[in-house]
């Protein structure tokens, strides 16, 4: 695409704030940019089209805040994971199940257990803490037991 045709499919006078800059969608009140885009996905409560609690990315001809339904928009922005009706970040993800994503992915510790484990992210951090600090190596206190185990044992027999 050259710079011409950007300018020409992409840049547009913005519906909302009437700035010119590259549309981020086509709704039914015009096109939108970036910045009205994500202010959009931020609008919930009661659409007075359909009497119904939800998002409202849309405007009526008033500019009252409607669904996307009521208001004609394709797209629709459910979180593939949890079904919540927002901003959709990366792929089809809501912001709280991206970034849920983001800490099971910091918390791998490259082997891909802890990948699988459904309690991973909720763990507390003292628990985690007080875990690793109690825990010896596997080797040394399976020797340091055995022995404990052995020595009453023979004393015994020499007895
Ligand atoms: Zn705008
Ligand atoms: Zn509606
Ligand atoms: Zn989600």
């Amino acid at each position: 695409m050259t710079p011409e045709e950007y300018e020409r499919w992409m840049i547009r006078d913005c519906a909302r704030c009437g700035r010119r800059a590259s549309k981020s969608a086509e709704w039914s009140d015009g096109p939108i940019c970036r910045t009205c885009y994500d202010r959009a996905m931020r609008v919930r409560g009661r659409c007075p089209c359909c009497d119904t609690d939800r998002l409202l990315p849309g405007r009526d001809t008033d500019g009252a805040p409607i669904c996307r339904d009521c208001a004609g928009i394709v797209r629709d922005f459910f979180c593939d994971r949890c079904g919540f009706e927002g901003l959709l970040l990366g792929g089809r993800l809501c912001e709280h199940c991206t970034l849920a994503d983001t800490v099971a992915r910091l918390l791998d510790d490259g082997t891909g257990r802890v990948a699988n484990s459904s309690s991973r992210p909720r763990l507390p951090s003292s628990r985690r803490r007080s875990a690793t600090t109690t825990r010896q190596p596997p080797g040394r206190s399976v020797g340091t037991g055995g022995a404990a185990m052995l020595i009453p044992s023979a004393a015994a027999h020499q007895c």
